[in-house]
Parts: C-alpha cells; sequence; structure tokens
C-alpha cells in the first residue's frame, strides 16, 4: 500500500499508521467560547439576578463551587449543575444556543479523517444533553462512527479507567491511534495509557489567549 500523508501542525503523518482517530469535541472542533461565556458570563449573571447577589460576589462563588468538582463527572453534569444552582442550565444554554460553532478548519479536518479512517470516534466530557444541543446546531455528528460521552462510561477522560471503558467498549490499538483534546489533565491521561499520537490545541477559545503551556504539540490549525 502507497502511503497516505498527512499533515498535523508541523509533521508529517502517515494515515496509515492510523485505525482509530479520538477526537474531543469542545476546545478541539468547536470552539470553547461558547461554553466559556456561559459559564463565565452568562450564568453568573443570571444566578445573581435571581438570587440578588451582587456579580462579582456570584463569579466567585460560582468558580469555588466549580473547582471543588474539577476532574470529575460532576463538573461536567448538567443536572448536577441544575440541582446545585436552582437553575435549568440547559434552557439557559439554549438561550445562547446561537454561539455555538467550529472552529476554524475544523470540518475540513473532520472531512479528511471520515476520507481516511474508517474508525472515527468523539470522546467527549460533556453530557449527552449538551451534546445533543450541539448536533442540532452544527451536524457535527455526521463525522462520526461514534459519539462518546464519558457520563455514559462512567469515569471522565481524566480518569485512567475511562480509556479501558472505551477499549471494552469497542478495542482500540493505543499505537495506531491519534487523539486529539484541549486539555492538558486529559493528554497526560491519554499519554498514560499509551496512546501514541497526541495532539494539543493552541487556541480552543477564540476569545482569549490560552491559559497554559502544553507539554504536547499544540495545533493551530486542525487541516
Ligand atoms: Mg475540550
Amino acid at each position: 500500500m502507497g502511503k497516505r500523508l498527512g499533515i498535523i501542525g508541523s509533521m508529517e503523518f502517515d494515515w496509515n499508521n492510523i485505525d482509530t482517530v479520538l477526537l474531543d469535541m469542545d476546545g478541539t472542533l468547536l470552539d470553547l467560547h461558547f461554553d466559556s461565556h456561559f459559564w463565565l458570563e452568562y450564568m453568573p449573571r443570571v444566578w445573581a439576578t435571581r438570587n440578588g447577589y451582587p456579580l462579582e460576589d456570584a463569579r466567585i462563588k460560582l468558580m469555588s463551587m466549580l473547582d471543588q468538582h474539577a476532574g470529575t463527572l460532576n463538573w461536567y453534569c448538567v443536572d448536577y449543575w441544575s440541582e446545585a444552582l436552582g437553575l435549568d442550565i440547559m434552557q439557559l444554554k439554549e438561550q445562547v444556543a446561537e454561539k455555538i460553532a467550529y472552529r476554524p478548519t475544523a470540518k475540513t479536518f473532520l472531512q479528511r479523517c471520515k476520507h481516511e479512517c474508517n474508525d472515527i470516534r468523539m470522546v467527549t466530557n460533556a453530557h449527552r444533553k449538551v451534546l445533543e444541543l450541539k448536533i442540532l446546531k452544527t451536524n457535527i455528528d455526521q463525522y462520526f462512527d461514534q459519539l462518546l460521552c464519558s457520563h455514559e462510561l462512567g469515569y471522565p477522560k481524566e480518569n485512567s479507567e475511562f480509556w479501558h471503558q472505551l477499549n471494552d467498549n469497542k478495542a482500540y490499538d493505543p499505537q495506531r491511534t491519534l487523539f486529539i483534546d484541549d486539555s492538558e489533565a486529559v493528554l497526560e491521561s491519554a499519554a498514560r495509557h499509551g496512546i501514541k499520537h497526541i495532539y494539543s490545541i493552541a487556541s480552543p477559545d477564540s476569545s482569549m489567549k490560552r491559559r497554559a503551556p502544553s507539554r504536547f504539540e499544540m495545533l493551530d490549525r486542525l487541516a
């Protein structure tokens, strides 16, 4: 078989070496701006107004509540936050859903993946309800063979158990797997599991600078 070369970041690679492509959604394929706007701006404002808190206090309180659940499924769980904050999180997300958008070149990259590989899985920590809303706005499901929410596998991607569950769900060879995500904790978790081709994202959110560097190669554009 001849080489099927692709370029990702500054590296040329051969699609013949890849059997499985695992892709994160938010911050990788879709602009993280929707999510950061929602959690850092919109939600604190609504929560402050409903409870009569000063906005800055609401923001600080909310951030400290979120911090307590970092890296766990609760952090990503709309049901948990609806209950904890007394707000209908999905209804609020729908109110700002016009901000849901692809990152530049993401669609071109997805088309290329679909052309080159028969096992493309979305692996997201997003709750299924949020995934459904994003599909409604972007039709992103058309590019994937499988859409996996970590809630349904029982562990977030940060947890090594996630990668075992993913393999139990459908076996994959970590040595022949390409994985792209914008979370350093998640990438570290994938690397510990032995996934060979790992990339990070240089600017997950189009409206702000990336907060921290990555030890993995950072992609500016996907295609
Ligand atoms: Mg992400």
